[in-house]
C-alpha cells in the first residue's frame, strides 16, 4: 500500500460510515417526530440491519491494518488526516478489544434492562431492576479491564465520554461546588421566593411557535440549514453542517419550557452549523465532546439566555404576542421569574443553581459503585442521603428518586458529569469572551453575530480536530478552572435573591 492509497481508503471509509450514520440518524429523527406508532417494528429491523452492516464495515481487521499503516506513516501525511486516523483508531481500539460475543451479549443486556427499567420506574419497584444494574456495572468493569487491566474502571468510563477527564479532576470540581453552592442554596431557600405564576397561565401553542421563530432569528440560526421539529424530549441532531435539526416541546401552561429548550438546542445547533468546511465528510465534522457541546448549549441557555439583556429583548416580543397573559408584568419580573431557584426532585426540571447538585448526587454514587464501596442494593438509601445533603429534600419514592433517569439502564456510567462540567466550561468561556466583547451591549442591540463569530473562531470551527482540554485552553487561554462557574452563580443568585 502506498500513502496515497491509504489516504484514499481512509476517505472512502469515512464517506461510507457517514452515509450509514446519516441514514440511521434520519430514521431515528423521523421516529421521534412524526412516524406512526405502528412503524416501530419495521423500523427496528431496518436499524438493526444498518447498524450490523456498519459495525462489520468498521470493526474488521482490514480497517485495523489501514489505521496501523497510517499511524506508522504519520510523518508523511497532512495533520488533519493524521487526526482523522487518530480519532478512528480510538473508536476501533474500543470496539475491537471486546470479544464479539460479549459485545453482543452486552447489547442484549442493556436492551432488556431498558424495558425492565421502564416498568420498574412506572411501578416504583427498584428491586426488579437491581439484578440487571448489577450485571451492567460488572460488565463495564470487565470491559475496562480488556482495555487496560490496570486501569481504574470508573476513570475509563469518564474518559470514554470526555477524553482526559478523570476522578482527580472531578473530585476537585465537585468539592468546589459542594463548598460554595450548597451554602448558597441554603441562603436562597431562606429568602423570599420569586413569583413566577404568570409563566403558568395559558399560552396558546400556535403563538409559542411564532415565538420560537423569533428566537431562532435572534440567535442568527440560518433556517435554510436548520429546522425545528416537535418531540417529547427536545434534542439536536446533525447530518452535516447544512442539515441540523433541533426539536422542542410546547406546553400550554409552561411558556418558559419551550422557550429555553429552543435557546438550549439552538446553542448545540450553532456549534454544528459552524464546523470548518475543510472537515466536511470526515469524522472531525462535529462537536468534540459531550461536555464541550453542553457548554455551548448552556452558554446560550443560561449565560446569555437568562441574562437580563436577553430576557429584556425576549420580553418585548413576548408582550406583543401575549398581552393578556402578561398584563401588569414588567421586564424585571420576567427576568426574575425565569431565574427562579427551587430545589426539586427531578434533574431535568432543575434550575440553573441546583442543576449541578443533582449531578453531584449521581457522581458520588457512580464512583462508589465502581470502587465497590457501595452495592446496587444500597442505591435507594444513598440516593436519599445525598439528596438531603446537597439539596435539602428527599424523594417520596424511587420513581422520583434513583429510578428517574434512563442513563444507567443503557450502561451510560460516567456520562452525567459532562452535564455539570459543560456548565462550568460555559462560565469560563463566557468570562474569556467578556474580556474581549461587550456581550451584554451586543445582546441588548440584538446583534449576536460578533458572539457567534468569537465562538466560531475559538471553538466551533475546530470540530473534533482538538480534544476538549486543548480546546478550552485555545478558547480561554487557561486550563479548566471551576471558580468561574461558582463565582458566576454566587454573584448572580446573591443579587437575584438580595442575599447578604
Ligand atoms: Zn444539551
Amino acid at each position: 500500500m502506498t500513502t496515497s492509497e491509504a489516504l484514499e481508503q481512509l476517505a472512502e471509509l469515512q464517506r461510507t460510515m457517514h452515509a450509514y450514520n446519516h441514514a440511521s440518524g434520519v430514521i431515528y429523527y423521523d421516529a421521534v417526530t412524526g412516524a406512526p406508532e405502528g412503524g416501530a417494528q419495521g423500523r427496528g429491523e431496518t436499524l438493526e440491519l444498518l447498524s450490523g452492516v456498519s459495525f462489520s464495515l468498521f470493526a474488521n481487521p482490514q480497517v485495523g491494518e489501514l489505521l496501523s499503516y497510517l499511524k506508522a506513516h504519520g510523518e508523511e501525511i497532512p495533520p488533519q488526516k493524521r487526526r482523522e486516523a487518530e480519532i478512528l483508531s480510538r473508536e476501533y481500539d474500543n470496539i475491537s478489544r471486546i470479544p464479539k460475543a460479549e459485545y453482543a451479549a452486552f447489547n442484549r443486556l442493556i436492551n432488556d434492562a431498558g424495558a425492565v427499567w421502564h416498568k420498574a420506574k412506572r411501578e416504583n419497584d427498584f428491586a426488579s431492576f437491581a439484578p440487571l444494574l448489577e450485571q451492567i456495572v460488572g460488565t463495564l468493569i470487565r470491559f475496562a479491564g480488556y482495555y487496560d487491566k490496570d486501569c481504574d474502571p470508573y476513570d475509563f468510563c469518564l474518559d470514554e465520554y470526555e477524553k482526559g477527564l478523570s476522578k482527580a479532576t472531578l473530585d476537585r470540581f465537585f468539592s468546589a461546588l459542594r463548598e460554595k453552592l450548597v451554602p448558597l442554596l441554603r441562603k436562597v431557600k431562606a429568602a423570599p421566593q420569586i413569583d413566577d405564576s404568570f409563566l403558568h397561565k395559558t399560552y396558546p401553542i400556535a403563538k409559542q411557535r411564532e415565538f420560537s421563530d423569533f428566537i431562532m432569528e435572534l440567535m442568527g440560526i440560518d433556517r435554510n440549514d436548520c429546522s425545528i421539529g416537535e418531540t417529547e424530549h427536545p434534542f439536536t441532531t446533525n447530518f452535516n453542517k447544512h442539515d441540523v435539526r433541533i426539536t422542542t416541546k410546547y406546553v400550554e401552561n409552561q411558556v418558559a419550557s419551550s422557550l429555553y429548550s429552543v435557546v438550549h438546542e439552538g446553542g448545540h445547533a450553532l456549534y454544528e452549523l459552524h464546523t470548518g468546511d475543510e472537515l466536511a465528510g470526515t469524522c472531525l465534522a462535529t462537536g468534540t465532546s459531550m461536555s464541550i457541546h453542553e457548554s455551548q448549549s448552556r452558554l446560550f441557555e443560561n449565560l446569555i439566555g437568562r441574562s437580563e439583556a436577553f430576557t429584556d429583548r425576549l420580553f418585548e416580543r413576548l408582550v406583543s404576542l401575549f398581552p393578556e397573559q402578561l398584563a401588569g408584568v414588567t421586564a424585571r419580573d420576567f427576568y426574575r421569574a425565569v431565574n427562579r431557584c427551587e430545589p426539586s426532585l427531578i434533574r431535568t426540571e432543575a434550575d440553573e443553581l441546583t442543576y449541578s447538585l443533582h449531578i453531584m448526587v449521581r457522581y458520588d454514587i457512580e464512583k462508589q459503585l465502581f470502587s465497590g464501596e457501595i452495592g446496587v442494593a444500597d442505591l435507594p438509601r444513598v440516593w436519599n442521603e445525598k439528596m438531603e445533603e446537597y439539596l435539602g429534600i428527599t424523594a417520596p419514592n424511587d420513581t422520583a428518586g434513583v429510578l428517574q433517569d434512563s442513563h444507567w439502564s443503557g450502561g451510560s456510567f460516567g456520562y452525567f458529569p459532562s452535564y455539570a462540567i459543560g456548565s462550568a466550561y460555559a462560565a469560563q468561556i463566557m468570562a474569556a469572551m467578556k474580556r474581549e466583547l461587550d456581550v451584554d451591549g451586543l445582546v441588548r442591540e440584538g446583534n449576536l453575530s460578533p458572539i457567534t463569530g468569537w465562538l466560531t473562531e475559538r471553538i466551533y470551527r475546530y470540530g473534533k480536530a482538538k480534544d476538549p482540554e486543548e480546546l478550552l485552553l485555545i478558547a480561554t487561554g487557561e486550563p479548566f478552572n471551576p471558580d468561574y462557574y461558582t463565582d458566576y452563580l454566587t454573584e448572580k443568585f446573591t443579587a437575584l435573591y438580595g442575599l447578604k
